[in-house]
């Protein structure tokens, strides 16, 4: 059955608020999996499946997602095939992982949506995002990406390479350390809005979106990853979305996480929020970026911003699953 022709007006004339859906890892690779294509597309698969079943509800929706995993696949690829091809330097793998997982990503939802007849259509923009180069977080690299070394390969390495910083991560092994710079803005974000205005569901700011830094008039890639959340906040206050909803695989911002007085927030104000984040209950490289992104989106004019596991999705957009933080 087609959609009944009603339906469709009603649609384009609704103008339905904005969502900005940031997908944590897990809806690409779960734990433990060795990140086969065939795993990847799978995961995605099912969390297209929720994401159509939201659009079928008429919500106009924007989809980022990380790729740290990948991108340290992508890493390991380039590193490994050097001797045949010269390997690309880390914003081009990141445009790769963008590229591949955008590929999936918006076939997996375009057959979900055939299957409920919803006409929509779905494109992956490869996006760049501006951080500043003078950014402190350029001179203090936090962020581990790609293989594990032994003492030796770093040292082989380093003598390529004395540009790499290579140091030990949490007593693991050695491995490479990015920075992790703000996000200033999305480069494509006028490009973006022009299509979910026309009902079009988009998928952007992969990985956080290939860090760039401004020349003069001219962009140039940086060696840096940027966090996924923080990226979809830029994206979702620039094209004036309603909602940011950060899907994870927990239930939501804990207090005390971990411990066995572990307790769910579950409706908060961003300043109350805020007040925990300043005590530290969040972790840096994880929690802590959802919670920034959820504060600076409402202080930047957003409605609401939702943290929630990935599969309470239809919960955590009606407002009963989560953490659910208003103004
Ligand atoms: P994603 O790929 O979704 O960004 P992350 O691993 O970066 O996933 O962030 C989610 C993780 O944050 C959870 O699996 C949890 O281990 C961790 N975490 C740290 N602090 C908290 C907290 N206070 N409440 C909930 N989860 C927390
Ligand atoms: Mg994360």
């Amino acid at each position: 059955m087609l959609h009944p022709p009603f339906e469709e007006t009603k649609r384009l004339l609704s103008r339905a608020p904005i969502t900005v859906l940031a997908l944590g890892g897990n809806a690409i690779l779960q734990r433990g999996q060795r990140g086969t294509f065939q795993e990847q597309y799978e995961n995605v698969r099912s969390t297209m499946a929720q994401i159509a079943a939201l659009l079928n509800d008429g919500f106009r929706v924007v989809i980022v997602h990380g790729n740290g995993p990948q991108i340290g696949a992508t890493v390991i690829r380039h590193e490994l095939g050097h001797a045949k091809v010269p390997p690309l330097p880390l914003h081009a793998c990141g445009a790769e992982t963008q590229g591949f997982l955008g590929y999936i990503i918006q076939q997996s939802l375009r057959d979900e949506l055939a299957k409920l007849e919803v006409k929509r259509s779905v494109a992956t923009i490869i996006t760049q995002v501006i951080v500043d180069q003078s950014d402190p977080a350029f001179k203090h690299p936090s962020k581990p990406i790609g293989p594990f070394y032994t003492k030796g390969q770093r040292e082989t390495l380093l003598r390529d390479r004395s540009d790499l910083v290579i140091e030990e991560d949490s007593g693991r092994g050695y491995r490479r350390f990015v920075p992790s710079p703000d996000p200033k803005a999305v480069v494509e974000d006028d490009a973006i809005r022009v299509l979910v205005d026309d009902e079009s569901v988009v998928i952007a700011c992969g990985g956080g979106g290939i860090p760039v830094i401004r020349q003069g008039t001219s962009l140039q890639g940086v060696e840096a990853v940027i966090d996924k959340d923080l990226a979809a906040e830029r994206l979702a206050t620039s094209i004036h979305a309603e909602s940011l909803v950060i899907l994870t695989d927990v239930e939501g911002v804990y207090l005390d996480y971990g411990k066995p007085n572990q307790r769910l927030l579950s409706k908060i104000s961003p300043s109350e929020l805020e007040t925990y984040a300043q005590k530290g209950y969040f972790a840096k490289g994880s929690m802590g970026p959802k919670v920034e992104a959820a504060i600076r989106f409402l202080r930047n004019g957003g409605k609401r911003a939702v943290i929630a596991n990935l599969g309470d999705l239809g919960k955590a957009i009606n407002g009963t699953a989560g953490t659910q933080i208003r103004n």
